[in-house]
C-alpha cells in the first residue's frame, strides 16, 4: 500500500515537472499575498480580519492549527476551448475558464475556506476568522489572463477578463472571504500583457501593473528573471543572476517591494548550489527568500508541524481542463486528515490533544501552544 502510493506520488511528481517543463509557453502567475505591513501595535485598532476571541467554544469551532492547508497553483485562464482547435494535455491540465475560477471561488467559500496569504502563512500569522479554513492562491508566470489592465473612458482599469478581477469581484460581495494572492513573476519577460489582435488593447506600464497588484492586496513573488530551467544551472553565478536579477527588476518598478518567497521553475536545483536559493547578493542587490514553493502535487503541512521544511512548501495544481489525480479537485474528494481549521487569533496555536504530536515547539515563536 505504502509502496502503491509511493509510485502514485513519483509519478504525479514526474508529470507534473515534465509538464511544467513542456508547458513554458510562457504561463505565468503566483499568488499575491497582501504586501507585508508591519504589525499593528497592540494598541492600534485592528483594521482587518477576526478580532482575537477572549472565549472560543471549541466544541463550537473545532479549531486544529497543526492540520494541512491548500496552497493552489494556477497557470492561465482562458473563456473556453475552442471546439475546432486541438490542445495538447499540458495546456488543458494548466488552463480553465474563468468561469470555472468563479464557480470555485463560491464553492470554496460555502465549504468554509477563507483566503490567507502566502507571508500570513510564512510567518504562521494567519488571520483567518475561527472555524474557517485557510486557503493561498498563487499564480506562476504572470499571465496577462491572471492579471492585466486595459483603457476604459481614459482610465486604466483591470481587465474584466482576469483571475485577479474575478477575486477583486467575489471579495466585494463577500469580504469575509478575504483577498489576496501571490502572484510569481519572472520580470525578464513579459509580465501580465500580450499583443492582442482582438478584444481590448492590454494597458498600461509594467510598474502601473505591479502596483495595481500590490495596491489591492495581492502579494508578487519571485520566479526567476527568465523562467529560468534551475535543475540545468551549471553553477550558483547562474542561479544568483537569475533570482537576484529578478528582485533587481522589481525595485526598478516599486523600489521598495522585497519579494519574500520563491517559486521554482521546473523543479529543484542540486543541492550544493540551493543555499543560493535562499539568499545570496547579486550586483549589489541582495535578496532573501522566507520560503520556496514546489510545483507540488498535496496540501501542505502546517507550519508548526515537524515536517513543514519553509524551502519545500508544497502545492497543489488547479484543476484544469483536463483533470486528473492529485489535482485541487481530487484532493477536494480525497481529504486528508487533519486539516487546519483556524482559531481566529494569530498569536496562539489551537490544536486537539490527539493531535498534538503533530507540533513541533521550537517552530512556535512567540506563538502560544493551546492543547484542547
Ligand atoms: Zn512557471
Amino acid at each position: 500500500m505504502k509502496a502503491q502510493r509511493l509510485v502514485l506520488l513519483l509519478l504525479v511528481l514526474a508529470l507534473v515537472v515534465g509538464l511544467e517543463a513542456v508547458l513554458m509557453t510562457h504561463l505565468n502567475g503566483q499568488t499575491a499575498s497582501a504586501p507585508v505591513t508591519p504589525s499593528p501595535e497592540p494598541t492600534v485598532e485592528p483594521t482587518q480580519g477576526p478580532t482575537p476571541t477572549p472565549v472560543l467554544d471549541l466544541e463550537k469551532t473545532k479549531p486544529n492549527e497543526a492540520g494541512e492547508i491548500p496552497i493552489l497553483m494556477f497557470h492561465r485562464f482562458v473563456d473556453e476551448l475552442d471546439p475546432n482547435e486541438t490542445y495538447s494535455d499540458d495546456f488543458k491540465r494548466y488552463t480553465q475558464s474563468f468561469s470555472y475560477l468563479r464557480e470555485l471561488l463560491q464553492r470554496l467559500y460555502d465549504m468554509g475556506y477563507r483566503v490567507t496569504t502566502m507571508n500570513d502563512f510564512l510567518r504562521n500569522e494567519i488571520k483567518v476568522e475561527a472555524g474557517y479554513r485557510p486557503i493561498i492562491f498563487t499564480f506562476d508566470d504572470g499571465a496577462a489572463s491572471q492579471f492585466s489592465m486595459i483603457e476604459q473612458d481614459g482610465q486604466l482599469v483591470v481587465n474584466p477578463d482576469c483571475a485577479a478581477a474575478i477575486l477583486l469581484e467575489f471579495y466585494e460581495k463577500h469580504p469575509d472571504f478575504g483577498i489576496g494572492a501571490t502572484f510569481y513573476v519572472n520580470l525578464g519577460t513579459a509580465t501580465f500583457y500580450e499583443d492582442r489582435s482582438e478584444g481590448p488593447q492590454l494597458a498600461g506600464t509594467l510598474q502601473q501593473r505591479l502596483q495595481y497588484l500590490v495596491d489591492h492586496g495581492f502579494e508578487i513573488g519571485n520566479h526567476t528573471y527568465t523562467h529560468y530551467s534551475l535543475p540545468n544551472a551549471p553553477d550558483a553565478e547562474t542561479i544568483i543572476q537569475e533570482v537576484g536579477h529578478n528582485q533587481a527588476a522589481m525595485y526598478e518598478q516599486i523600489p521598495d517591494y522585497t519579494f519574500t518567497s520563491l517559486s521554482l521553475p521546473y523543479g529543484s536545483v542540486p543541492s550544493e548550489l540551493f543555499s543560493n536559493l535562499i539568499s545570496g547578493t547579486y550586483e549589489g542587490v541582495m535578496y532573501e527568500n522566507l520560503g520556496i514553493v514546489e510545483v507540488g502535487w498535496d496540501p501542505s503541512v502546517s507550519p508548526v508541524n515537524p515536517d513543514f521544511d519553509p524551502y519545500s512548501i508544497h502545492r497543489v495544481r488547479a484543476t484544469g481542463f483536463l483533470a486528473e489525480d492529485c489535482d485541487f479537485e481530487w484532493w477536494l474528494e480525497h481529504e486528508r486528515d487533519p486539516v487546519y481549521i483556524s482559531d481566529g487569533d494569530p498569536n496562539t496555536v489551537t490544536v486537539p490533544e490527539a493531535y498534538s504530536s503533530l507540533v513541533d515547539q521550537s517552530k512556535l515563536g512567540d506563538k502560544q501552544l493551546r492543547i484542547y
